[in-house]
Formats: C-alpha cells, structure tokens, sequence
C-alpha cells in the first residue's frame, strides 16, 4: 500500500521541489476548464520563469540553483489560496492555476508574486549574502467556449515570452493576442535610457 501510494506520489510530483508536475497540471486544468464552460465560474494562469537563470548556476554552482528553485517553490505555494495549484512546469519554469479568479485579480496576484521575488534575496548554502532572483510573468484567463488546456497554456507562455523580450522582470497579460504590461513601466525605460 505505502510502495503503491508512492508511486502515485513521484508520477504526479516533481521531487526537488515537492510541487505538482506538468502531466498532472494538464490533467488538472482540463478539468477547471470544463467548470468555465458549463458556466458562471472564472480560471485564470500564471505562469513565469526565472531570469538569467543560468548565471546563478555558472556563478554559484548547480546545488545553489537547486536551493533556489526549492525556496521559490515554498515562497510561491506559500502565498496561494489552498484552491490553488503550482506546478513545476520543468526546468525553472512554474504555473499557478487560479479556480474563481477574474482577470483583475490574477493581474494583483501576479505583480505582487514578481515584486516579492524581486525585493526578498534568496538565501544559498555558502553564500554570506542573499542572491537577488527576479522572474518574468506571463498571465491569461480561460475563455468561455473552445478553450484547452493546451490553449490557455500557450496564451500564458506567449505572454511570458513577451516578458521576457521586453526586458524581464515583469508580468505580462496576453487578452486574445493583445500584450499588455502590468508591471508599470518606467518612462527612462521606454525612452531607452536607464542603466
Ligand atoms: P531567461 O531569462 O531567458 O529565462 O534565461 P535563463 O538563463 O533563465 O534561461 P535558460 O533556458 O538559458 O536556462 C535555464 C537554466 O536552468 C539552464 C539549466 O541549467 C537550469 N536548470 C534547469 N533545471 C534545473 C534544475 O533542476 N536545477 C538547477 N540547478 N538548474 C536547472
Ligand atoms: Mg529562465
Ligand atoms: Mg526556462
């Protein structure tokens, strides 16, 4: 029984990080998508990855990495309503599936999730300071009719993408196709001045 109840633990988790993985994610958001189709209920996704991530790993060596990954994992889960599920996507890239959440919210969510992470160092094993992390945000909400698990996903990365093009460090909202910042975007920035 405990072997059995084991194996259903590590096919539907990831084991650094003790989240959800992508296939139960999947499984999961069709579900809540059926909700939104047979009416009156809101859905929305969150989904971000780390910036430069690479570099943390090159400067501080794959376990410091690691430690990251698990400290966000705890940091994230630990800011969500119960109803809500993270999913480690792979690698450094999550999802947070929001039942009964209106784009408004899940935009608050979002920016407030990106400001946490950029104003709270992480703590590594070694390392005297703690290690700046930020993360760049994709969000969409699930349509009405005809939408998938694998179309809000793709709404989600799409914005996410557009986060990261347009500088990192910010959460992006994808509305049919339609980018938009939430992150408040600085003047200098837009002007291409800055640092
Ligand atoms: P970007 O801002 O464009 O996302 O840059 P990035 O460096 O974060 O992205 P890239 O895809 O180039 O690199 C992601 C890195 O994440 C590469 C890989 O070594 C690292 N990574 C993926 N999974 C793990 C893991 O489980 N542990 C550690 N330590 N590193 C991981
Ligand atoms: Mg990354
Ligand atoms: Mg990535």
């Amino acid at each position: 029984r405990k072997t059995y109840e084991r194996s259903i633990e590590m096919a539907l988790t990831d084991s650094l990080t003790g989240l959800y993985n992508r296939r139960y994610l999947t499984a999961h958001l069709d579900g809540q998508i059926g909700r939104v189709e047979r009416g009156g209920k809101s859905l929305s996704m969150i989904m971000f990855d780390i910036d430069f991530f690479k570099r943390v790993n090159d400067s501080h060596g794959h376990a410091a990495g690691d430690s990251v990954l698990k400290e966000l994992a705890e940091r994230v889960s630990g800011n969500l309503r119960s109803f809500d599920t993270v999913a480690r996507m792979g690698g450094e890239e999550f999802v947070i599936v929001m039942p009964d959440t209106n784009v408004g919210i899940a935009c608050a969510v979002a920016e407030r999730l990106r400001q946490d992470i950029e104003n709270n160092g992480f703590t590594v094993p070694e390392l005297s300071t703690t290690l700046p992390i930020t993360i760049s945000i994709g969000v969409a909400t699930a349509r009405e009719n005809g939408d998938t698990s694998e179309s809000i996903l793709k709404r989600a990365d799409d914005a996410l993408y557009h986060a990261k093009d347009t500088g990192r460090n910010r959460a992006v909202l994808n509305t049919d196709g339609v980018f938009e910042s939430i992150t408040p975007v600085l003047q200098e920035e837009v002007a291409g001045g800055g640092r």
